[in-house]
């Protein structure tokens, strides 16, 4: 499916996201990509995403934020870092990744099932330090509405078994020990974050 993504429908040119974008610390990186395709062709999920890493750089030179925002390529990016090690340019193509995660989420292109995963576990995460299976599952069907909750439904007889085989615990673990503090890093972190990013 990478690469060969021809739509038909009207392209909206958006100068300001490529402005946006490589104003950023690891954006000022991305803008050395020399369109070798190295990281295309050494990515394992890359016949599941709408553009290869490649592509999706290009596509954000010339200002598609639509196509780009709101693509799945770094909703199916599994952080493996293989791309990153090959690239000759040295590009950090998984923060990267996880840079565009954000712009999509504050931007409001979440229509993919990942995206809502992602913010459901991050949640959860923040909320107690540690993930939680059952309340990961219940912020995500909750955030992706009555269809979602519908086909959770159709899922039962495996959640029962993993109920039955102890892998899904009804009981939520206890919070971590210093989570306060925990949360401070993050707020203090996402606040850096929020800085560099104007
Ligand atoms: S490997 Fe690096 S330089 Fe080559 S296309 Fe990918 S990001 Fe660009
Ligand atoms: S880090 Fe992501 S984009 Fe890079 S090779 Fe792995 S899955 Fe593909």
């Amino acid at each position: 499916m990478a690469d060969n993504n021809v739509s038909s429908a009207p392209i909206k040119y958006d100068h300001n996201f490529a402005q946006e974008f490589f104003s950023t610390e690891n954006g000022r990186l991305a803008q050395k990509c020399m369109q070798c395709g190295m990281c295309a062709v050494s990515c394992a999920t890359k016949d599941l995403m709408d553009h290869s890493p490649r592509r999706l750089f290009n596509l954000v030179r010339a200002g598609k934020k639509d196509e780009v925002l709101g693509s799945n390529t770094m909703w199916m990016c599994t952080s493996c870092c293989t791309c990153k090690v090959r690239c000759p340019r040295g590009i950090p193509l998984v923060d990267v990744m996880h840079d565009l995660k954000n712009m999509a989420i504050a931007q409001n292109y979440v229509s993919y099932p990942q995206a809502a995963f992602y913010q459901a576990f991050w949640q959860e995460v923040l909320n107690r330090g540690r993930a939680f299976e059952g309340g990961v599952m219940a912020r995500y069907y909750l955030k992706r509405g009555w269809g979602e909750i519908k086909k959770a439904f159709e899922m039962k007889d495996l959640g029962m078994s993993m109920l039955k085989h102890g892998r899904l615990p009804m009981v939520p673990p206890r919070k971590i020990k210093g989570l306060k503090e925990l949360q401070q890093i993050i707020e203090k972190a996402q606040a850096l974050q929020r800085k560099e990013a104007k």
